[in-house]
């Protein structure tokens, strides 16, 4: 028989120090094999210039280099169904455990249900991690074990519940001896998995001292770029949430803490409630009577709806993979009341768009846009797409950078009249709420 090894397997949590399960997987029993797999349920939908997939595919090889100069070691690298690569594993190696994170979204808790099982028909352990939050699933709800359904409720009990919480770090990289030494593990090109290199660059994050202590008076303008484009990161793994927070607390800044606590507000809602992915957490709103209208879409897409925030907003997204939230708020506002397109359109555009992608923010977010969500903006709060411009860039800062045409003759006409939109929208909501 082989000498028997673990796994580890790597998926939103692309970092090879405070990583918990790494950590458990790497002070188990035996030399562990980490691996990852490109996902072909996951990736064949994507476009073959995705950014995400290059930024995944740069992080691997770069770990890879890392262990293979200082462990003599390396990462299995995979493409496929998982359940076809575990086949493929089990018959090369004596397993007796694998290791991974917990991943909360829908598809995520399915595959790992039947990994698991697979595993266990063949006599291997599988061993499951917190590592991506700082509380999931039950671990902040109300006195009756109920999930919180409004965020303020939440993010209070989250403060208290962190008062006596260990923020451990894991100081992975101290074991990385104990990976399986001399292996030749697979790789793969990019060609290899079906893509090529995107133009598009996932930015390093900043998390200096000055941006947080001034995130509160900077954060909402986005001709400013005073915001720590950590998405990414986060949702990939590449910062450590532990880490993140610790430094969060350091500059002891509120509001910064705040916003990730909304973040772990929406992973435990999607992991409550599976279904607002693709229907609106109120039912009554699945009433809504969207126009849909695809011309409209199409120009809400490209950015030409001839209302200059929300062109910018969307040229910006087209062109980098980012949008600011302030910007992201409106131009949600505008899809879902002014145009009355169903929210799930929108949903689906950020998805293939954003960098920062993430289920449960992007379908919280679209939700409270759409005003059918949990804790959502009330269905008669809709932003007005002209007074945002005096309110949030005042100096026209971010218009002249993404949208410089905005005051030329030639400039497209908005698209609709704001006043008629918002009684039609009103109008509209009424109807389907009574
Ligand atoms: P910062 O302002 O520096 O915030 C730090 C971190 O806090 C963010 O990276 C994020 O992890 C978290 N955070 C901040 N605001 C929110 C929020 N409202 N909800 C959840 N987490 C938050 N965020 C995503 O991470 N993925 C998405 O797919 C996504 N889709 C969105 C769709 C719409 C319609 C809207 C209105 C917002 C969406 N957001 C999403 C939330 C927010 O816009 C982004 O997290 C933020 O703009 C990312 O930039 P940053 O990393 O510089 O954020």
């Amino acid at each position: 028989m082989k000498p028997p090894i673990n796994i580890f397997w790597f998926r939103r949590d692309l970092r090879l120090d405070d990583n918990v399960g790494f950590y458990e997987a790497l002070n188990g029993d035996n030399p562990v094999v980490p691996i990852f797999i490109f996902d072909t349920e996951i990736i064949d939908p994507l476009p073959e210039d995705d950014a995400r997939i290059t930024f995944i595919f740069d992080t691997l090889q770069a770990m890879r280099k890392t262990l293979q100069n200082h462990h003599n070691s390396s990462v299995a690298i995979f493409k496929g169904t998982p359940e076809r690569v575990f086949k493929t594993l089990i018959e090369t190696y004596t397993i007796g455990t694998v290791f991974t994170n917990h991943d909360y979204e829908p598809y995520a808790k399915e595959r790992d249900i039947a990994i698991e099982s697979l595993l266990k028909s063949n006599d291997i352990d599988f061993k499951t991690y917190k590592d991506h939050v700082i509380f999931e699933k039950e671990e902040v709800t109300k006195s009756d074990g109920k999930p919180y359904l409004v965020y303020t409720p939440y993010m209070k009990l989250w403060k208290e519940a962190f008062k006596t919480h260990d923020l451990t770090i894991y100081y992975t990289n101290e074991y990385l001896d104990n990976l399986i030494k001399n292996a030749r593990l697979p790789n793969l090109s990019l060609s290899d998995i079906g893509f090529k290199k995107s133009q598009q660059i996932i930015a390093p994050y900043t998390i200096t001292p000055t941006l947080i202590e001034a995130y509160e008076s900077t954060r909402n303008f986005p001709g400013l770029d005073a915001t720590s484009r950590l998405g990414p990161h986060l949702r990939f793994g590449t910062a450590s949430i532990r880490k993140i927070l610790k430094k969060a607390i350091a500059e002891n800044n509120d509001t910064f803490w705040k916003e990730l606590i909304w973040r772990e507000f929406f992973i435990q809602i999607l992991w409550h409630f599976p279904k607002t992915t693709t229907n609106a957490f109120k039912p009554k709103y699945d009433r809504i009577d969207w126009r849909n209208n695809e011309a409209e879409f199409k120009k809400w897409c490209d950015g030409e709806t001839g209302y200059p925030l929300v062109d910018a907003g969307m040229r910006e997204l087209n062109t980098t993979g980012f949008m600011h939230n302030r910007v992201r708020m409106l131009v949600g506002s505008f899809l879902c009341k002014h145009l009355l397109i169903d929210w799930r359109w929108g949903e689906a555009y950020f998805a293939e768009k954003l960098h920062d992608y993430e289920l449960a923010s992007n379908v919280g977010n679209w939700q409270w846009a759409a005003g059918t969500g949990v804790d959502a903006a009330p269905y008669f709060r809709i932003f007005n797409p002209t007074t945002q411009i005096e309110k949030f860039d005042k100096d026209h800062k971010y218009l002249k950078k993404w949208v410089p045409n905005y005051q030329e003759f030639n400039y497209p006409k908005p698209m609709v009249d704001h006043k008629e939109a918002r009684e039609r929208c009103l109008k509209t909501y009424k109807t389907a709420l009574n």
